[in-house]
């Protein structure tokens, strides 16, 4: 079997797994008692937020645990909305290709009077820093832009980004939840204002991630009831997920480098691969581009034809976001790369993981050339373009 899906979940690490039953072994007492088995649970949700602050290069108290990315999304935005109608600014800078934590956040808070500004991200997958110079106003409060892609594997220049909006006194939120555990990031440096990440996308477990708020930023609850979280997010804290994501992030970290190297070569060898099939194209840039992402689509296929028949040669792969695949839809993120329906159709996403081996990758070329000329063998709109009767367009 090979798991090419690493962008819809990962495989828990040993470590993170270890570390996780530990946990619910021995330390299982409530953080908030005061007795010793409560306070040793306090000891190591506190050692937790000092190591995720310090791998992202925050201070612990600017951490906050959430249950995942799309909870710290729905919080980082909610904060910064309702900070900016304080003063009057009702205005959000986003681009087309977020993830839905973020996008139907903000649908609704347009419902709620706010308006949104949505930047194209051409035909690359980027955003080009000089459009959102232009598109903040005196009246936006926010921009949130993630930091790379989790269809099309495109990397952001956040640094720059998050410069333009700080020059401009404008709260910068970043969706790192494909980035954090795979590519450098520092809150500092990278001129984050706030920060989401999740544990399961970096080897950790589900249910479970941060959201880095910068001080002074005072964070609007989601969750009412106890203190917890400083009385951002209350309810008793998921200890065992929160010591073993700390443990997969600081694992993820220290392998980095390494993982990254190792993968890139995989990607590329698999996109040049894949880019013998006639009528391909790959999807986002691909130099700034996700180690361990690769996205086609090949004309004339419908996609989830493609994954059924990948899944009988034991694959595992995606025709996009985890959150879409069941709705006939195409891909919110492949249409805003400028995609026609016909062409999304036939996407597959292959987010490979730190093992995958050159033999994987070459069966995985094997694979899908063999899949895709089947299918086309079926397909009248193959029958068609090849027939004259339609253009190709890849
Ligand atoms: C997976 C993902 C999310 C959602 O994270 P959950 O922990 O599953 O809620 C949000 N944004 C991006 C970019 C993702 O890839």
């Amino acid at each position: 079997m090979i798991y090419v899906d690493n962008a819809a979940t990962t495989k828990m690490s040993k470590t993170a797994i270890h570390t996780m039953t530990a946990m619910m072994e021995d330390t299982w007492g409530n953080p908030s008692s005061l007795y010793s088995i409560g306070q040793r649970a306090k000891e190591v949700l506190e050692k937790a937020r000092a190591d995720v602050a310090s791998v992202i290069g925050a201070e612990p108290r600017e951490i906050t645990f959430t249950s995942g990315g799309s909870e710290a999304d729905n919080q980082a935005i909610l904060t910064a909305a309702l900070l900016g109608e304080k003063s009057g600014k009702k205005h959000i800078v986003s681009s087309a290709f977020e993830h839905h934590a973020v996008l139907h956040t903000l649908n609704k808070l347009e419902k709620m009077g706010y308006e949104i500004t949505l930047l194209d991200v051409h035909e690359n997958g980027m955003i080009i820093p000089s459009e959102l110079e232009a598109a903040i106003r005196e009246d936006t409060c926010l921009v949130t832009i993630m930091t790379a892609n989790n269809e099309i594997g495109t990397i952001q220049p956040i640094r720059e980004l998050g410069a333009i909006c700080r020059s401009r006194k404008v709260l910068f939120h970043t969706d790192a939840v494909q980035a954090v555990g795979h590519i450098p990031l520092n809150v500092i440096e990278d001129n984050i204002d706030l920060l989401s990440a999740s544990a399961h996308k970096f080897h950790g477990p589900k249910g479970v991630g941060f959201l880095y708020a910068r001080k002074g930023i005072r964070l609007t609850n989601l969750i009412e009831g106890g203190a917890q979280e400083r009385g951002k997010r209350a309810g008793t804290e998921n200890v065992p997920g929160i010591v073993s994501m700390a443990e997969a992030l600081k694992e993820a970290n220290a392998g980095m480098e390494k993982n990254a190297e190792h993968l890139v070569k995989m990607r590329d060898r698999l996109i040049a691969g894949l880019k013998e099939i006639p009528h391909s194209a790959l999807n986002g840039d691909a130099e700034h581009r996700l180690p361990g992402n690769v996205n086609f689509c090949f004309e004339g296929i419908e996609g989830e034809s493609l994954l059924l028949l990948l899944d009988d040669k034991g694959i595992q792969a995606s025709s996009g976001s985890a959150c879409t695949s069941g709705s006939l839809d195409p891909s919110h993120v492949l249409l805003a790369i400028g995609r026609v329906h016909d062409v999304a159709h036939g996407s597959l996403r292959l987010s490979i993981g730190e093992d995958i081996t050159e033999a994987d990758v070459d069966y995985l070329i094997k694979s899908v050339k063999e899949v895709v000329e089947y299918l086309r063998g079926f397909s009248p709109i193959w029958r068609d373009l090849m027939a004259g009767k339609k253009q190709f367009i890849l």
